[in-house]
């Protein structure tokens, strides 16, 4: 694989892929508002070496799912003038790519100048299924630059025209950003230093049970909260009231009891939770031993004897993997585990890595200091298909180049 470092692109037009998608909500003045510019700011180290490169910056990226529709509310206006304050540098926005100046604003840019693209996902050929039609977009994009930088690690598990069609038709490599993920995963995948613990949290089981089955082979304890932890609690055979739980994975989660045992992974549930009748925080909220879940309430955090299970058990690891809130992070009364975990994961002498955009998400509602980690991923579904252990296109396209 090229390094991007290495390249020479002396006046040339650099198309780069970046992920922008922030998230956003409507303000007062019916503005979108962007709640947590992560993705943004993590972009802006690749943007300042092109710069610095003297290339000439086509910045592609998209924001929800418009499905091949002009949607203002998914326009990336706003997205281009928050970028332009990070790099302190006008960014010129280009809100029709089929406009027939494009070309030729493009080919006019002088070396260090910025341009961006209106939402990618505008053009339905972006996502279509039809390799065909994703090239044909791909083509178009391809004629306005010399050069592709993949640098959207939050889309790198998808077979897109931006993505991976492009990359086929131009020299292209990896992104700072894109690299920075790259070495992050290879070391907790390939070569982790022990003892080696994987938190994992979350709403569903089902959703991680391909990184658990990937991951067993490799770790040397599990930590598992959140909402995923009711379905292992039932497994066990405690009843958990009104907590979310996935009857239909009941048996997975035994034979994966039974695989870290025969495999010397221990596996840690929780032993307390916090209940409560509603998950808004609108109705009181208690602490009981896991054996004691009422039947009329549900399980939203774990509770504090496992809050200092847990860190007892992360004290001496080596390598931490942090994937999924401990509890509902996003309400107060439900979101002291994940805060102490994080903290404490955030303190340790380990390597750690935090992946899944809703962990990343909760680090910085829940005001934790992003620097003590050693990585935040910027990409939810893309770090869970890697902790899987699955090939991702975006990435695979960087080595046939
Ligand atoms: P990530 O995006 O980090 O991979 P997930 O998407 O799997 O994480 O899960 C995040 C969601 O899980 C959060 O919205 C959080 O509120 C929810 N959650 C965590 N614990 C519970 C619980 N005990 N009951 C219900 N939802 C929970
Ligand atoms: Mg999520």
């Amino acid at each position: 694989m090229k390094q991007l470092d290495q390249i020479d692109l002396t006046n040339q037009r650099v198309l780069l892929r970046a992920d922008l998608n922030a998230p956003l909500k409507p303000g007062p003045d019916g503005q979108m508002v962007i709640t947590d510019d992560g993705r943004l700011r993590a972009s802006v180290g690749t943007i300042e070496l092109l710069i610095k490169k003297n290339a000439k910056i086509i910045i592609l990226a998209h924001l929800g799912r418009p499905k091949g529709e002009r949607k203002t509310e998914l326009s990336l206006k706003p997205i281009a003038q928050r970028l332009s304050e990070l790099l302190k540098k006008k960014i010129d926005f280009m809100d029709d790519l089929n406009a027939t100046d494009v070309k030729t604003k493009i080919d006019s840019l002088n070396s260090g100048e910025i341009v961006m693209i209106e939402n990618i996902r505008f053009e339905k050929d972006e996502t279509s299924k039809d390799p065909q039609e994703r090239r044909r977009l791909a083509e178009k994009l391809a004629a306005l630059g010399d050069f592709f930088v993949i640098d959207g690690f939050g889309v790198v598990h998808r077979e897109q025209a931006s993505v991976t069609d492009i990359a086929r038709l131009l020299p292209c490599a990896a992104g700072k950003l894109v690299e920075a993920e790259k070495s992050a995963f290879d070391k907790v995948l390939k070569n982790p230093e022990r003892p080696y613990a994987v938190v994992l949290g979350g709403s569903k089981v089902s959703d991680k049970l391909g990184v658990i089955n990937n991951l067993i082979s490799k770790v040397n304890l599990l930590l598992i909260g959140g909402g995923m932890a009711f379905t292992f609690l039932k497994a066990q055979g405690f009843e958990v009231g009104q907590s979310l739980l996935e009857t239909d994975r009941i048996q997975d989660v035994n034979e994966l009891l039974s695989l870290a045992k025969e495999k010397n992974v221990e596996i840690v549930l929780p032993v307390d939770v916090v209940v409560s009748k509603e998950l808004d925080g609108s109705m009181p909220s208690k602490i009981v031993d896991v054996s004691h879940i009422p039947a009329d309430e549900k399980g939203l955090d774990i509770g504090p004897k496992t809050i200092e299970l847990f860190k007892a058990k992360l004290d001496n690891t080596k390598t931490v993997v942090w994937n999924g809130p401990m509890g509902v992070f996003e309400v107060k009364d439900f979101s002291k585990g994940t805060k102490e975990i994080a903290q404490k994961i955030s303190e340790l002498s380990a390597y750690t890595v935090v992946g899944g955009g809703d962990s990343a998400a909760a680090i910085r509602l829940l005001g934790l200091d992003e620097s003590k980690f050693d990585h935040i991923s910027t990409g939810g579904g893309a770090s869970l298909e890697l902790l899987e252990g699955k090939d991702l296109p975006g990435l695979k396209v960087l080595e046939e180049v």
